[in-house]
């Protein structure tokens, strides 16, 4: 039986480039995961449904949250975000680990839900690179770019409500730390399957004295 998979909250403002990073750390690190939001904002071009989310109409994502379909939901620039519970249990008991690229809101509410998630926090190097990324994504008009930088303030404000903290200025390091952060917390004594110890001989001393003489 493997053990439990480990879920991981990435957090930041938009454009930091939280997607970018879960999506490296999925290709590189086996038995990992993005989770896929369901959402009530239309899709950006390029955005594929089922792929970057799932996008519902305000009627079905209201239906899902009445039947407590979502481990977390919250209402971001105007739309509605919510993770599906179902998926999400389901790779974890797997040991598949999840990464979710959420919000401050929805980050709370998984630490309630799942004691041992791991709150991970990306910050851009400056507020101008944040927006030339906004900017170079073009996938925002400018309204919508100002509303996000706007916002940018109060999410990084809440940087203390984590464990770990990324600065994303150059890709490749901040995916390394990132990777990193998940190989050690896999390694956590409270994270070891016992059932995987004593199996291997490893807790019983006789078997140890045994091989030694
Ligand atoms: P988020 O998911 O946080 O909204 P994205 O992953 O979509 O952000 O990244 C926003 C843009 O910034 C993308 O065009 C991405 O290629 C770029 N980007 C990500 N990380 C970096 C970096 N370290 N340096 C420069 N550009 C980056
Ligand atoms: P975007 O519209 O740029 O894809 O995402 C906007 C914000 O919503 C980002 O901060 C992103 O992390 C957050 N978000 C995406 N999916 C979810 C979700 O399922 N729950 C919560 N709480 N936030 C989400």
């Amino acid at each position: 039986m493997p053990g439990q998979g480990i879920v991981v909250v990435v957090s930041g403002p938009s454009g930091v480039g939280k997607s970018t990073l879960c999506n490296t750390i999925v290709a590189q690190v086996p038995q990992t995961m993005l989770s896929v939001s369901c959402t009530t904002r239309s899709p950006r071009p390029g955005e594929r449904d089922g792929v970057e989310y799932c996008f519902v109409d305000p009627a079905r994502f209201q239906a899902m949250v009445n039947d407590e379909a979502f481990v977390e939901w919250a209402e971001v620039y105007d739309h509605r975000y919510g993770t599906p519970k179902r998926p999400l249990v389901e790779a974890v008991n797997r040991g598949v680990n999840v990464l979710l690229d959420i919000d401050t809101q929805g980050a709370g509410q998984i630490m309630e839900r799942f004691a041992g998630a791991v709150l991970v926090f990306v910050t851009p190097p400056s507020l101008d690179a944040l927006k030339q990324r906004l900017d170079r994504r073009a996938l925002d008009g400018p309204d919508a770019i100002r509303r996000r930088l706007r916002r940018a303030g109060e999410e990084i404000a809440r940087f203390e409500d984590y464990h770990y903290l990324i600065r994303n200025e150059h890709l490749p390091q901040a995916a390394k730390e990132l990777e990193s952060i998940l190989l050690a917390e896999r390694a956590r004594i409270s994270r070891v399957n016992v059932d995987e110890l004593v199996d291997s001989g490893l807790l019983e001393p006789s078997t140890m004295k045994e091989i030694v003489t």
